[in-house]
Parts: C-alpha cells; sequence; structure tokens
C-alpha cells in the first residue's frame, strides 16, 4: 500500500445518517479537483459503494492469487466487501472476521499511487472499527451526523474513542441540515442548534452543512452520483469548501509532524 497517501476514515455513530453518501462525494470531489483517490468501502454490513459508482455486480480480480485489483470508476478505485460478496445473502460477521476482512481489503488492495484514501467504516464504535483506524494509520477522521440528537448522541461516543486513540478528529459534517424549497427558502425540518452546541462543546470544527437534496438519493440510487455531481451546484459548492478546508488542515498536520522529527539542538 502506498504509504504517502493521506488515509481519511468517515465514520458515523448510526447507520442511515449519510455516512457512504458523504465518504462518496468526497472520493468525488478529491478526484475532480485533480488528486488520486482511492475509497475503501469498510461498511462490511451493507456495502453500497458499489451501487453508488454504478459498479455493482463487478468482482475483483487478483493478478497473483493474494492480493485484490481495485475496480476504476471514473478514475476513483474502489474496493468493497460487495466486489468479493456479490451475492445478495447478508452477511453475518462478528468481531474478529469482520477486523479480519477489512484488514484484507484495506492491506491487500493493489492501490495505486494514491493521494487520498477514503475508509467509509461501518456506524458505530466496536473494536472492529477502532482497529481498523489505529492499523490504518490515519490522517484523521471525520464524523458525519444528521442534526437530531439521537444521531449526536452516538456520534459523541465515537468523537471520545477516536480521541482516546490520539486519532485526529478532523471535524463534523452536518448532513440532511435542511431543505430549500423552490422559492429559496430554506426549512430545518430536523431543528437547528445541536450541532454547533457540539461543535463547541468538544472544540471539534463543523466543516459543513449540507442539505436534503432529494435528486442525490436518486443519482446514488441511480449510479449517476460521479455524473451528476455538477448538475447538484448546492452539493458540489459545499465539497469544493470541505475539500479546501481537508487539504489546509492536513497540511497543517503535515507540518507539525514534520517540525516534530526535527532534533531540537541544545548549546
Ligand atoms: P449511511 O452510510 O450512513 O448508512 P447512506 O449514505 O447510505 O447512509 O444514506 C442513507 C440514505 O439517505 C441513502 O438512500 C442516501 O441516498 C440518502 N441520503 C444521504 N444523504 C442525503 C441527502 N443529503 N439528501 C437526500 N438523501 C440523502
Amino acid at each position: 500500500m502506498n504509504t504517502n497517501a493521506e488515509i481519511i476514515a468517515v465514520a458515523s455513530g448510526k447507520g442511515g445518517v449519510g455516512k457512504s453518501t458523504v465518504s462518496s462525494n468526497l472520493a468525488i470531489a478529491l478526484s475532480k479537483s485533480g488528486s488520486r483517490v482511492g475509497l475503501l468501502d469498510a461498511d462490511i454490513y451493507g456495502p453500497s459503494i458499489p451501487r453508488m459508482f454504478g459498479v455493482s455486480g463487478q468482482s475483483v480480480t487478483s493478478n497473483d492469487g493474494k492480493s485484490f485489483e481495485p475496480i476504476e470508476s471514473n478514475g476513483i478505485q474502489l474496493m468493497s466487501i460487495g466486489f468479493v460478496q456479490t451475492n445478495n445473502d447478508a452477511m453475518i460477521w462478528r468481531g474478529p472476521m469482520l477486523s479480519q476482512a477489512i484488514n484484507q481489503l484495506l492491506f491487500q488492495t493493489n492501490w495505486n499511487d494514491l493521494d487520498y484514501l477514503i475508509i467509509d467504516l461501518p456506524p458505530g464504535t466496536g473494536d472492529a472499527q477502532l482497529t481498523i483506524s489505529q492499523k490504518a494509520n490515519l490522517t484523521g477522521t471525520i464524523l458525519v451526523t444528521t442534526p437530531q440528537n439521537i444521531s449526536l448522541i452516538d456520534v459523541e461516543k465515537s468523537l471520545i474513542a477516536f480521541r482516546k486513540l490520539d486519532i485526529e478528529v478532523l471535524g463534523l459534517i452536518e448532513n440532511m441540515s435542511y431543505f430549500t424549497d423552490d422559492s429559496g427558502k430554506d426549512h430545518y425540518i430536523f431543528g437547528t442548534g445541536n450541532i454547533e452546541d457540539f461543535s463547541e462543546k468538544h472544540g471539534v470544527e463543523l466543516i459543513s452543512n449540507l442539505p436534503i437534496l432529494p435528486d442525490l438519493a436518486k443519482y446514488s440510487d441511480d449510479g449517476r452520483l460521479f455524473d451528476e455531481f455538477e448538475n447538484l451546484p448546492m452539493l458540489s459548492e459545499k465539497y469544493q469548501d470541505i475539500t479546501d478546508y481537508l487539504k489546509a488542515r492536513i497540511s497543517d498536520i503535515d507540518k507539525t509532524d514534520s517540525l516534530e522529527t526535527i532534533p531540537v539542538v541544545t548549546e
């Protein structure tokens, strides 16, 4: 695996909050900005990345019988348990099996010269998620939540767990924050204010509030996210800001890291 890639895990406390959608759009935005991007679908319980990129039903290939070739879609390198197990049987994974499966997908994929690897983690803070987060040598993690307290309560658990493990929390993304009607008026269907309080309480940046976009769900289902990205300006402009923020934040982290490696000269 190319160790120079910045590895960003996208995590959530609950399922269904839009973690995979954010992971995919982040990968698309970074790729469209000229970076070489990989996307690992580590959401073993509900792998949805193949469908979002219009490559579901494809199977991984191996040139040497030991490692997997990623499946490319619009230049983005993808790996998912969905490419390994292509029938629709629900998979029952227990802790160690789950860790091992994700481990294999991460380390036995021939990622080709990546600038960024985005990992779509399973929801929650189980051992598997945390083990992988540590083993993957993450640059940091992004936490995705919806506005409701019920989602924030679980995301708080994730935040605390990542911090305990010294994993940098790069910021929060609030998904499905509001809906803009045809007259341009915003409706905060699930309420407002919780995320701002959360961000202040924990000293973690609120990177973005993303709108509810019915077309987004449709394009995801149809596997047309990449092609339609610019046709959703309310979304693509937000992702431009998100990638700008991440690039700046990561370059700060890298600078701090390299400062730490400079030996201190004492007289
Ligand atoms: P998770 O990975 O957290 O389980 P998904 O990314 O699979 O969640 O999203 C759950 C569902 O919500 C999907 O059908 C997705 O298309 C839809 N969805 C996610 N974000 C939005 C949004 N901002 N607007 C409309 N639909 C969305």
